[in-house]
């Protein structure tokens, strides 16, 4: 797990890498639009993106256009894997394939966790209080470092801690960190972008699935 402090070529063998929780404009406060996001991403040598477009101001057809969009993206090597953050639960769904018609955020959240999505607990520091039950069976990944609300020089131990205590309860929990990208990186914030590795999969969900 973790920025290697080079390019993925540096890797061995057949791993690929990539950052976690980025914004487009797609999302309402996200300052860069998705094809230049792509572009930059692969000029730095990232294979995959996981990314976290907020839900606020996304329905069923919202959701289906921004799944055009990324569809309609041209071939790069980073590859764009469609993603979605709720906060009123404090989760991230990576590996968005399909629009779903729902009911409340949990009622949508339930259906991408059927459908195999990549479920991880955002930004812990912002939780106060229990997580919310629903979101339990559904956790693969907690954020035990978000640069953006931990700060880029060490990951929060609370954060740390709740990832050790679900890792103990499910060993499948795996620990992530995140820029929580929305605008323009600059030199200093592009040496600290996290990158995470994961195998070669088929379906993005999968994909999103394997990394580490
Ligand atoms: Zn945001
Ligand atoms: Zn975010």
């Amino acid at each position: 797990m973790g920025y290697d402090g080079g390019r993925a070529d540096n890797l061995a063998g057949d791993m690929l890498v990539g950052p976690t929780h980025s914004h487009s404009t797609i999302s309402f406060d996200g300052k860069v639009e998705l094809d230049a996001l792509q572009q930059f991403y692969s000029e730095r040598g990232n294979d995959f993106c996981l990314m976290s477009e907020h839900i606020e101001g996304l329905n069923t057809d919202a959701i289906e256009q921004m799944l055009a969009r990324y569809r309609a993206l041209p071939e790069r090597r980073c590859l764009m894997i469609p993603g979605i953050e709720i906060d009123d639960l404090h989760i991230l769904i990576y590996g968005v394939e399909r629009a779903h018609p729902f009911q409340s955020y949990e009622d949508l959240a339930a259906k991408y966790y059927e459908d195999g999505a990549f479920i991880v607990v955002s930004h812990p520091a912002k939780i106060h209080g229990p997580l919310p039950d629903v979101i339990h069976p559904w956790i693969r990944g907690v954020e035990v470092w978000n640069s953006r609300h931990d700060g880029r020089h060490n990951p929060r131990d609370k954060s740390v801690e709740l990832w050790r205590e679900l890792h103990r309860a499910d060993p499948r929990v795996v620990p992530l960190g995140a820029m929580d990208f929305h605008s323009t990186p600059t030199t200093r914030t592009c040496r600290s972008v996290w990158r995470h590795r994961a195998s070669r999969a088929t379906s993005s969900t999968r994909f999103a699935r394997t990394v580490t």
